[in-house]
């Protein structure tokens, strides 16, 4: 049954002759697209045997075009993050300022000084472009930047522990996102965790007891809690009393800062995120933190501290295997540049996101529900609160104004969303979908309320 139909479908030759088939193999090339016809009379023959009709030439071609386009379309592109959280790790982290962009195009155009210096015509070091400006903002005796924090911190413990001893307070034990727990990263350095102290408090005089009665220590560790908060009855030693406490002992102190901020978040209302600065000035040895956090800048793992332990990290086998790229050097200088012009408050977006005044949030929350309104969609601008995200101020929160759109299933809608093109990421709160200004940059502004406007309609 059917087959006196089945012989009326083309043959995938026939359809190559398609003027319109051949403006397919323009776009996708040819064997994309004799595969995509293939799979469309494939498709069609189980149809046609279950008694559809034979579809016109047209329609074969137009879905053989759907299915290119779906198949071939990039997986990894830009979403509009509505969500208020800052630095949104699932969504890429921190967005980069107009110049580190612009640096990163310029180096991956063409050649450039990756390793080569230029005054004496022969080979460089790649990692000096950012070191040098490094040193300057933090204070530090040298710099070292790695593909990320995750394995600056595996560097620096194989390096300065692998087969002795590092103390830790089992405060510190944590696991941040992604599968990165320190007690892991530690088995995998080669090095003995020796836990001191307990959950919530640890003292000074639990960190001097280890350090009596064990033979082989290398390292006292210290690491940010990252995305946990212990509250309540809590005691912890801070890094000036760890440092002196190591001096003692001729130990150095490694700080894993995780998010490792250059400015200082109380300015903005928040709790005082731990400094790169403090750190280097409390004596720690080593200090290790993200680029692609706090910092604002590309995927990185910057480690800074004092040359003695820091130089030897650079001859490791592993520095090598975990060296940044050229695109990420570019960024980081040019993000770096920032800050040591004073300018990082306007030009990092991550923290232009974080300065930004409630007032000017409102104004744009507003505007949008004009907008919003005069394209037919019930919007209200509502209190809300954007946090900072990437593992830096956990539970502390910036007061918002949040446009809010009141509908029936607010989980559909926001699916609907994230299926527009560019997809917009929002949130859900109290039954209703809500889209956070302080996240959206400005130049996503008409997309985001053209996408809402087309998808309420
Ligand atoms: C985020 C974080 C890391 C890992 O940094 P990546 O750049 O994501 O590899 C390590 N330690 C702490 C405390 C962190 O918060």
């Amino acid at each position: 049954m059917g087959s006196e139909k089945l012989r009326q479908l083309p043959s995938v030759d026939r359809l190559l002759g398609e003027a319109t088939v051949q403006g397919l193999v323009a776009a996708y090339g040819h064997r994309q697209t004799v595969h995509a016809l293939r799979e469309t009379l494939d498709a069609v023959r189980d149809e046609v045997r279950d008694g559809a009709d034979v579809p016109e030439i047209a329609a074969l071609v137009a879905r053989t075009s759907v299915r290119l386009r779906e198949h071939l379309a990039p997986t990894l592109r830009p979403v509009i993050n509505a969500t208020g959280v800052i630095i949104h790790t699932n969504l890429g982290r921190a967005p980069l300022s107009t110049a580190a962009r612009a640096a990163m195009e310029a180096v991956s155009r063409g050649y450039s000084t990756l390793e080569y210096d230029l005054q004496a015509g022969r080979r460089g070091h790649r990692t000096l472009h950012a070191e040098r400006l490094l040193c300057e903002l933090t204070g530090a005796e040298a710099a070292l930047v790695v593909n990320n924090n995750a394995g600056a911190v595996l560097l620096a413990l194989t390096r300065l522990a692998q087969g002795r001893g590092v103390v830790i307070s089992r405060g510190q034990l944590v696991e941040i996102g992604g599968g990165f727990r320190i007690p892991e990263v530690m088995a995998q350095s080669g090095a003995h965790l020796i836990e001191v102290g307990t959950t919530n408090r640890t003292h000074l005089r639990d960190y001097e007891r280890v350090l009596k009665t064990h033979e082989d220590v290398a390292l006292i560790l210290r690491a940010h809690h990252s995305n946990f908060r212990i509250v309540g009855f809590t005691a912890e030693p801070t890094l000036p009393e760890l440092v002196a406490l190591g001096a003692e002992h001729g130990l150095p102190v490694m700080d894993d800062l995780g998010s490792g901020a250059l400015l200082d978040t109380a300015q903005f209302g928040l709790a005082h995120e731990p400094m790169v600065q403090e750190s280097v000035a409390a004596g720690a040895a080593v200090v290790c933190f993200s680029g692609d956090k706090l910092l604002g800048g590309p995927q990185a793992g910057i480690i800074v501290g004092q040359a003695e332990y820091v130089e030897p990290l650079k001859r490791h086998p592993l520095a090598r295997a975990l060296r940044a790229d050229k695109l990420c050097l570019a960024g980081l200088q040019a993000t770096l540049l920032h800050y040591l012009k004073d300018e990082a408050t306007e030009q990092v977006p991550v923290w232009r996101m974080i300065a930004t005044e409630l007032a000017e949030i409102e104004r744009r929350a507003r505007r949008w529900r004009r907008a919003l309104r005069r394209a037919g969609v019930p919007a209200e601008v509502v209190d809300g609160e954007s946090t900072v995200g990437g593992g830096s101020l956990p539970g502390e929160t910036l007061p918002t104004k949040l446009v809010a759109l009141d509908v029936a299933h607010p989980d559909r809608l926001a699916a609907t969303l994230r299926a527009a093109d560019p997809p917009v990421v929002a949130r859900i709160e109290e039954d209703r979908l809500v889209l956070d200004p302080r996240t959206v940059l400005p130049e996503e502004e008409r997309e985001l309320l053209r996408a809402v406007s087309e998808v309420m309609r």
